[in-house]
């Protein structure tokens, strides 16, 4: 296959070759999250797979009665629920944290009264929570501006809830992601600083209508082979397109990020 040389190009290839590698399941709950359950349920999925943050988010429903019980509890309690979730207990912070914010804004846990009441009126409400940096570095819709706002709430999480909940089109960047568009040079590493330019070079490419699918194989990728410090490039259907796994498999097997020490006998 000859080199791609075009980002564009690259990111479209990576797609089409990982929904190969990595069949999916279909992506669309049975039955729609609530908005606020989808916030929550972005906090556990950052940096981590679909697959194992329901798993934490079934925990947390069968260890609490309901959402008021989780708010109530320390933030201890809370991350024992999610554990094996990596950063468990950061994750129960902010859990808790969004849940004593939309408590205090309405006495309920329904952020769908949000829109109901109007977006302006909503603003106003949760005006003590703002968080003006995620709001300047995120350029989508009205209602996810509401959402950001939060300050417990981060970029990856509102663009979750955008693609999963509000039908826009966003896609969610969360760490594993980043480092899979880092090796493959889609991005830079100074990207990172500007949130708002990489994430609309990726939905300029990746059309909507598959954007769920490309958050779901790039978590899975970056779990599975192009892991953190040890890419399994020799296994990665990407290695003869992707500048890092070539460089990696170029290098002699003692230098390699994937090779292991061998055992003395
Ligand atoms: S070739 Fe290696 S670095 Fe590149 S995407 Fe695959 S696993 Fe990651």
């Amino acid at each position: 296959m000859p080199a791609i040389t075009n980002k564009q190009q690259l990111l479209t290839q990576a797609h089409a070759v990982l929904k190969k590698r990595f069949p999916l399941p279909a992506l669309e709950p049975e039955t729609p999250r609530p908005l606020l359950e989808e916030l929550l349920f972005a906090i556990c999925r950052e940096g981590s797979t679909t697959a194992d943050a329901e798993a934490a988010y079934t925990r947390l429903h069968k260890v609490f009665v309901d959402w008021n019980e989780v708010r109530v509890s320390t933030v201890q309690e809370v991350a024992d629920a999610l554990k094996p979730l990596p950063n468990s207990g950061p994750r129960a912070g902010w859990i808790i944290g969004v849940l004593h914010a939309v408590f205090e804004m309405n006495y309920s846990y329904d952020l769908g009264d949000m829109e109901k009441k109007g977006l302006k009126q909503a603003a106003k409400q949760v005006s003590r929570y703002f968080n003006e940096k995620d709001l300047k570095s995120i350029g989508l819709k009205q209602a996810a501006k509401q959402i950001a706002r939060f300050k417990q709430v981060n970029d990856f999480a509102v663009a979750w809830v955008v693609q999963r909940n509000l039908g826009g089109h966003a896609i969610p960047l969360d760490g594993p992601t980043f480092r899979v568009l880092r090796r493959l040079n889609v991005i830079e590493e100074t990207d990172a600083d500007d949130m708002e330019s990489v994430r609309g070079g990726i939905e300029h490419v990746i059309p909507k209508t598959r954007g769920p699918e490309f958050t779901e194989l790039m978590s899975i990728h970056a779990k599975e082979l192009c892991t953190d410090k040890t890419p399994l490039c020799a296994q990665c259907p990407l290695k003869n397109d992707c500048p890092t796994g070539i460089e990696n498999l170029k290098k002699p097997e003692k230098e390699k990020p994937d090779s292991k020490p061998k055992k003395s006998r």
